[in-house]
């Protein structure tokens, strides 16, 4: 398996710290509102990351921590807490809006055929961690404490910037925009371990400590819940491209000043998903969840399709139109899969299947490449000497990492679909008898852009799917 390494910038090939145990750390969401497709994602490849390392006959253990309290507006811990601005904009407690956006995130991953974690730990369920380890912080004199606040002496980590691969004075100039002076800080990226004086002194979250009551910064919560449940060598940690700094710069600091030795080997990271407007946004524009694009028909495996047809290092630009030419691409190869008729003495080919599964190993061991090994897909389906049975067995040992139901029941999977177009009959139908022709006309159009066709019959509607 070969990965490329944020830490290093290179390709490299993946050794774990103990034979084929591998563990994972993958930052979880911030519950504040729904993810957005962006963030989602991010899910996908560490699921397709996790996958394809059982696949290939490591064992994962995996945890993801589930962000409620601590999150700055801004990363760099200015701004308001996240979980507290969710509050207000819903009229709801911290704890009430966390509960309710973490169930929305596990429908989403289970939607998208993503495995859950093996362990899922809530930041707030952990504050005694933090405390111990920014206590050992503080007599070892990496942090330091100013006007109540404790802080993260970045200058005492010679290799502070290793991971963005950037220099100070070049990060300074990019972060400026964002950075609200805290005064108490002595270098502008130190960061906050807990904060007693926060700006906001009536945040809700709050608990005891050493020094004085208060709560958490983000950062550190992922380092403590990462050594507390893996212990203190990593091999995998991931998130994406917006984590490398500050965060995942200022969680190996941290982690490797209280441990004393290298903390995680591989750092992974992924691309971001933009919109056509550039950087997607929960506050700005069409707010892209999973929920919308359901109820606008689209099925969330068509979403899974579209996102593996690309690298997860590179830029993905997200519009209806490519979305609706994934859909086709999905619903197509899933009718070619299930006319795929099995014959009584077919027997599998295992020269051939061992020829394709070699292929599709290649790709995923080439750092996740998962379009070329849906290229490898479509190529075996179209293969002649290949018989159906050995096709079937090669796209269910396929869907392993995929996770894309192609052998599944096809009128299951497009449940969502024709919830949407019947729904649109429906309304259709209204409109025309109200006589309200241009709206009859504009769902047609819009029905007609998914490539779906409408016949009318004498009183009724059928439709199907343009090939
Ligand atoms: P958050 O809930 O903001 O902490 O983000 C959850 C995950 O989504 C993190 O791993 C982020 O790095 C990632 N992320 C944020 N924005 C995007 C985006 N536009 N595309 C892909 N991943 C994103
Ligand atoms: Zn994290």
């Amino acid at each position: 398996m070969k990965l490329y390494n944020t830490l290093t910038k290179k390709v490299e090939p993946f050794v774990p710290n103990q034979d084929i145990e591998v563990k994972m750390y993958t930052c979880g969401p911030t519950v504040y509102n729904y993810a957005h497709i962006g963030n989602l994602r991010t899910y996908i490849f560490e699921d397709v990351l996790e996958k394809s390392l059982n696949y290939l006959g490591y064992k994962v253990k995996r945890v993801m921590n589930i962000t409620d309290v601590g999150h700055m507006e801004s990363d760099d811990g200015s701004g308001e807490d996240k979980m507290i601005k969710g509050a207000k904009r819903e009229g709801k407690s911290v704890f009430e809006i966390a509960d309710f956006y973490t169930k929305a995130f596990l429908e989403d991953l289970t939607k998208l055929n993503i495995k859950k974690p093996d362990i899922i730990r809530k930041a707030t369920d952990h504050i005694a961690d933090y405390i111990e380890i920014i206590k050992v912080l503080l007599e070892k004199e990496y942090a330091y404490i100013a006007n109540g606040n404790v802080y993260f002496d970045v200058t005492k980590m010679p290799d502070y910037y290793q991971l963005s691969g950037m220099n100070e004075s070049d990060l300074i100039v990019g972060a400026r925009e964002e950075v609200e002076e805290d005064k108490d800080k002595r270098h502008p990226f130190d960061f906050g371990l807990w904060f007693t004086k926060s700006k906001y002194a009536n945040q809700i979250l709050q608990w005891d400590s050493p020094w004085g009551k208060g709560y958490p910064g983000w950062h550190i919560e992922c380092s403590a819940i990462a050594i507390k449940m893996l212990g203190d060598k990593l091999d995998i940690h991931c998130g994406g491209v917006d984590n490398i700094f500050p965060h995942h710069t200022n969680e190996i600091a941290q982690a490797e000043a209280y441990l004393g030795h290298k903390w995680c080997n591989y750092w992974l990271h992924g691309e971001h998903l933009n919109d056509l407007t550039g950087k997607m946004s929960k506050s700005k524009g069409e707010f892209l969840t999973l929920n919308l694009l359901q109820e606008k028909g689209y099925n969330p495996l068509v979403y899974r399709f579209f996102v593996l047809q690309s690298h997860y290092r590179r830029q993905l630009i997200f519009t209806y139109d490519s979305l609706n030419t994934a859909t086709i691409a999905y619903n197509k190869l899933k009718s070619r899969i299930s006319n795929l008729e099995i014959n009584e003495d077919e027997e599998l080919q295992t020269a051939l299947i061992n020829k394709y599964k070699e292929q599709f190993i290649n790709c995923i061991e080439d750092d996740l490449n998962t379009a070329n090994a849906l290229t490898v897909l479509f190529n075996l389906l179209k293969d002649e000497e290949l018989n159906n049975r050995s096709k079937l067995w090669l796209i269910d040992d396929f869907d392993k990492i995929f996770s894309l139901d192609l052998t599944k029941n096809k009128e299951e999977v497009d449940s969502d679909l024709i919830k949407y177009v019947e729904q649109k009959i429906a309304e259709r139908k209204i409109a025309r008898q109200k006589g309200d022709y241009e709206l009859a006309d504009k769902i047609r159009d819009e029905l007609e852009e998914k490539k779906i066709i409408l016949m009318d019959t004498n009183n009724t509607t059928k439709w199907r799917m343009e090939e």
